[in-house]
């Protein structure tokens, strides 16, 4: 399963509520990303820059950490939330799940405009802390968003017209996650 979304959209939210109900495992590249900030070595050091900035970090660190990681999750399904988010990303992950015989069977689009965002990363920032969550770097997420990850949930859209679902992001946790129950029959 995939989630896409702009930051904030709350996909990081349902992709936790989704996995803790289907028991399999929630990868956020994010979070797996800023636990890798507290090791604070060569590569922490150069992915805080990156991140704090709002910008995105290389395919090739990416395609590793998920790699690493979906080896040992493949058997049992995976959510994937936060990637991938490039053109290049999604090549990688096609040509795993072909090596790997495993498919996708649900993708998820949360769709939310600018303000609403911006006003929910505001709150978010003042609950967690995150270096990113600043009224300056959402632009940039944001717009990061716009350029490299729309193309890819539309090339998504594209392949897999089926099992593509838009999902309005403005609406409360629980009834995006109950229109989500609904389309995987999981109520
Ligand atoms: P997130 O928690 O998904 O909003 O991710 C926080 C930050 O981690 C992003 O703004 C990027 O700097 C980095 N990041 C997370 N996932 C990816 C990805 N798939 N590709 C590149 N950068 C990523």
């Amino acid at each position: 399963m995939i989630f896409f979304g702009p930051p904030g959209a709350g996909k990081g939210t349902q992709a936790k509520i989704i996995s803790e109900l289907l028991n399999i495992a929630h990868l956020s590249t994010g979070d797996i990303l800023r636990k890798k900030l507290l090791e604070q070595d060569k590569l922490a050091n150069e992915l805080k820059v990156i991140m704090s900035s709002g910008n995105l970090v290389s395919d090739d660190i990416l395609n590793s950490i998920v790699s690493l990681r979906l080896n040992k999750e493949a058997s049992k399904g995976f959510i994937l939330d936060g990637y991938p988010r490039t053109l290049k990303q999604s090549e990688f992950l096609n040509k795993f799940l072909l090596e790997t015989s495993n498919s996708i069977n649900y993708i998820f689009d949360i769709q939310i405009n600018f303000e609403t965002l911006k006003s929910r990363i505001l709150k978010r920032s003042s609950e967690e802390s995150r270096d990113d969550d600043k009224i300056e770097v959402i632009e940039t997420r944001y717009n990061e968003y716009i350029s490299s990850t729309q193309k890819v949930s539309e090339f998504y859209k594209e392949k897999y017209p089926d099992i593509f679902h838009e999902i309005d992001g403005s609406l409360q946790i629980q009834e995006i996650t109950q229109k989500i129950r609904q389309i995987l029959k999981f109520s």
